[in-house]
């Protein structure tokens, strides 16, 4: 018999294609397990950002991974609303970021002060003593810093 437990569990081997240490869990997005049969899965998921291109990644990362575990059909459904914010994104998935070299995100989407206000400890060594050097990092999630002690610039994960 397959069970929600089951795939929850088989899902936490799909990892996220911009930030491959992360997995689906990870980032919150799996809403939801939908169980028809023992041969028919439907997994829903929240984009993280719409129109991304990663999401057709891992769609298809989510079917490759249950189709190879027996799954003979595997449906991915997107629900859109409510929209997907980085309050679901997991303890265990921010320090992952971390580890990662990004910093995670460091407010929730109702406690966020203005972006001159907020302070990112640098991932490196943990200063507080940063530097924005760019509201657009490697993509259009995450901001540029630079930590003023360790003198290394790091990816910001920012709150939205
Ligand atoms: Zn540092």
């Amino acid at each position: 018999m397959i069970t929600k437990e089951t795939i929850l569990n088989y899902l936490e081997e799909v990892f996220d294609p911009e930030v491959p240490v992360l997995t689906i869990q990870d980032l919150g997005i799996v809403r939801d397990v939908i169980i028809h049969s023992d041969q028919k899965v439907e997994v829903v998921i929240t984009p993280t950002y719409s129109g991304c291109p990663a999401m057709n990644t891992i769609s298809t990362n989510i079917k490759f991974e249950l189709i190879g575990r027996g799954i003979q059909q595997v449906i991915v459904t997107e629900v859109l609303s409510p929209a997907w914010t980085t309050d679901w994104m997991t303890e265990t998935g921010k320090q992952k970021l971390k580890e990662y070299g990004i910093a995670p995100p460091q407010y929730t989407t109702k406690n966020n002060p203005s972006e001159t206000e907020v302070v990112v400890p640098c991932p490196q060594c943990n200063s507080t003593h940063t530097q924005l050097l760019s509201q657009f990092g490697s993509t259009s999630c995450k901001a540029l810093y630079k930590c003023m002690d360790c003198l290394e610039p790091f990816d910001y994960f920012k709150c939205h």
